[in-house]
């Protein structure tokens, strides 16, 4: 898990190194046992603590300044920086990467407020967060994020759509390459991978050079797949075939881990690097919860409490205007680009159609029905809707 989280792969050797030279102990959120952030310090640029996307400046420093300590000190510049202006480095991520490119087509002009050709640069990230916490120059603009800076810049969708592929978040996953992780996007409020970890990496890891540990092989991913989500088509990237199904799954069950306070990273536990045949085992959250407090759901039963929340949530998002149209995905995704494929639009389509469906919802819409939300014990939730908008009745 440490080395997980602190994206320590194949093929990123350099981010190893980082870390194996700065981290001096594992840390860890309050009292976890798995300790996945790693506690940095670098000569002359603080201390601090990270993992995952934490790491979000270390590909454009290696490249602005190669190997040297000054590359590692802007890395840890922008991780500490953010840490103490109270920055999210997800977001940050696909800003640095945005900013590069609006430069690089001549969009935006370097200033003294924000050097954007020294992009990698400590100079850099240290004016970019400066700016942006102060709201100082462009960076109150920028402040906003990305998706709200590129309303305002012409043509900054061209760049911002790669980075932010829907409702104003960051990527995290290669949409265009599994239509589960579209899926999932087109229907969240947010960049859903935080809640759906467990999702994306059994559907990910068995297909990439993962190291051991982490490394899958296919027949236990696919197993595993069929057992949890009910087919092996769950991760199948192929196409839109029992995604569906699989998304619906998933979202139910990230809201009982959110429910419980658990963490994403380790819940449901989907497979295990400790078990023969690699199997999880995904009543955990009923043991703990039944230990915990005495009271008893089973997995069914816990799954049902995940999906009044996921209702109850498309609720509260349909009286800020969330509907079938607004389930989408920058238009961008449905063309080809820098020889990356395109998203089939109608399968996309046909894959909410059926998503609705299996939700009980009205189709055109995207709206659960009266009915939907009566059965699931709901009933004023769909009396609050009905003076808003027009509910189907079944
Ligand atoms: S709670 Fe999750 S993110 Fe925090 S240390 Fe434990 S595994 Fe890592």
């Amino acid at each position: 898990m440490r080395e997980w989280t602190s994206r320590t792969f194949v093929n990123r050797e350099y981010q190893r190194e980082f870390l194996n030279k700065y981290r001096k102990q594992n840390t860890s959120c309050f009292a976890c046992h798995m300790a996945c952030f790693a506690y940095l310090k670098v000569p002359d640029a603080g201390e601090s603590q990270a993992h995952c996307l934490n790491y979000y400046y270390l590909p454009a420093a290696t490249k602005y300044y190669g190997h040297t300590l000054e590359r590692d000190q802007a890395v840890s510049d922008s991780i500490v920086l953010a840490n103490r202006l109270g920055l999210d480095t997800t977001n940050l991520s696909g800003m640095v990467k945005f900013l590069n490119d609006l430069y690089q087509a001549g969009r935006i002009a370097p200033k003294p407020e924000l050097p954007v050709d020294k992009v990698g640069s400590r100079q850099f990230i240290q004016k970019l967060l400066s700016a942006m916490a102060t709201r100082t120059g462009i960076g109150n603009l920028l402040s906003d994020g990305a998706p709200r800076a590129a309303d305002h810049i012409k043509d900054g969708w061209e760049s911002c759509s790669k980075y932010f592929p829907a409702h104003g978040a960051a990527e995290h996953e290669p949409l265009r390459n599994y239509p589960g992780i579209a899926l999932l996007w087109a229907l969240d409020s947010r960049d859903p991978v935080v809640d759906h970890h467990q999702y994306v990496h059994l559907g990910i890891k068995y297909q990439q050079a993962y190291p051991e540990p982490y490394k899958l092989a296919s027949e236990h991913a696919k197993r595993i797949a069929a057992e949890v989500f009910g087919s092996e088509k769950a991760i199948d990237h192929s196409s839109f075939e029992y995604k569906p199904e699989a998304v619906l799954h998933a979202q139910n069950r990230s809201m009982v881990i959110n429910l419980l306070v658990l963490c994403d990273w380790i819940y449901p536990i989907v497979q295990s690097q400790m078990t023969k045949d690699r199997s999880g085992d995904t009543s955990f959250e009923s043991q703990l919860l039944s230990a915990v407090t005495g009271y008893h759901l089973n997995e069914e039963e816990l799954s049902h409490v995940g999906e009044r929340i996921w209702n109850l949530a498309r609720a509260i998002m349909i009286l800020e205007g969330r509907s079938r149209e607004r389930d989408c995905l920058h238009e961008s995704f449905f063309r080809e680009r820098d020889g990356e494929r395109a998203i089939p639009k109608q399968d996309f389509e046909q894959a909410k159609t059926k998503y609705y469906q299996l939700r009980g919802w009205d189709e055109q819409k995207g709206w659960p029905t009266v009915r939907k939300l009566t059965e699931l014990g709901l009933s004023d939730v769909a009396d609050k809707l009905q003076e808003t908008v027009a509910l189907k009745d079944s």
